[in-house]
């Protein structure tokens, strides 16, 4: 009743289709603007892909100095026995006793086996340099052929955040021709009900008498009013401003 002795406006498609527009470009920046903002994670976790090869080089780097390390003490053990050998044997040619002949002889036998021992380790050491460094060469070359694959895909994600700096450029600039010609107090409700969508989604068709912004009927009253096309209206639910869409109706 109401409704219908409202003075009636003008066709109000002219501005539904501005609308539309310009919330299809909205949309689209937003969408943009997210992935944008997304590149720079992007780009690290590429790099963050190398920092387990780079740590695993740098630990048998390490080994191999541990490794060196301990051979030159070793080398300097060997020496240290080698000159305490020659001394017991110089002390045994002028023993008086048979103690002490005994007693030379059991310090040359334990000398000489920690000799043994001490070998055994340096020839162990050396075995596990020559993998370790046959081990570093491989993980160089790989890591040398990842750093390269990750920098070709660093180029293409710059490369694409780059067209999409330019295409929100863009996008940008429609959107501000496509504001300017809607009427402020049209475009004052678009920004408060967009303002207030989580999705961004301010306007939105009804199809069916039913809204599809969310998806609820609209009242009969209101269904019959939309159909006449000539002011906006929000939805009793949702809020959103919507309009009929003919093709998609349901026949009567
Ligand atoms: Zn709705």
């Amino acid at each position: 009743m109401n409704a219908k002795d409202q003075p009636r406006g003008g066709d109000i498609r002219p501005t539904i289709a501005l609308l539309v527009r310009l919330q299809e470009t909205e949309l689209e920046i937003r969408k943009l603007r997210h992935e944008l903002a997304g590149v720079d994670q992007r780009v690290a976790a590429l790099e963050a892909g190398l920092h387990g090869e780079r740590a695993a080089l740098e630990a048998v780097r390490e080994r191999l100095q541990q490794i060196g390390a301990r051979n030159r003490s070793l080398e300097s053990d060997l020496k240290d026995f080698q000159a305490k050998i020659e001394h017991s044997r110089e002390k045994l040619r002028g023993v008086k006793t048979n103690k002490e002949y005994q007693s030379g002889l059991k310090e040359i036998e334990d000398l000489t086996a920690m000799t043994a021992r001490v070998e055994d380790e340096m020839l162990a050491l050396m075995e596990e340099a020559e993998a370790a460094q046959r081990d570093l060469r491989e993980r160089e070359a790989t890591l040398k052929s990842r750093t390269a694959e990750i920098e070709a895909e660093k180029a293409v994600v710059l490369e694409e955040a780059e067209r999409s700096r330019l295409r929100l450029q863009e996008l940008e600039g429609r959107s501000r021709e496509l504001a300017a010609q809607i009427p402020e107090a049209v475009l004052g409700r678009f920004r408060r009900v967009q303002g207030a969508k989580k999705d961004g989604v301010a306007v939105a068709p009804v199809t069916g008498a039913v809204c599809r912004g969310c998806n609820v009927n609209i009242p009969p009253q209101m269904y019959n009013e939309l159909q006449r096309r000539d002011r906006l209206q929000n939805c009793p639910n949702c809020e959103r401003i919507v309009y009929w869409k003919e093709d998609d109706d349901r026949p009567e």
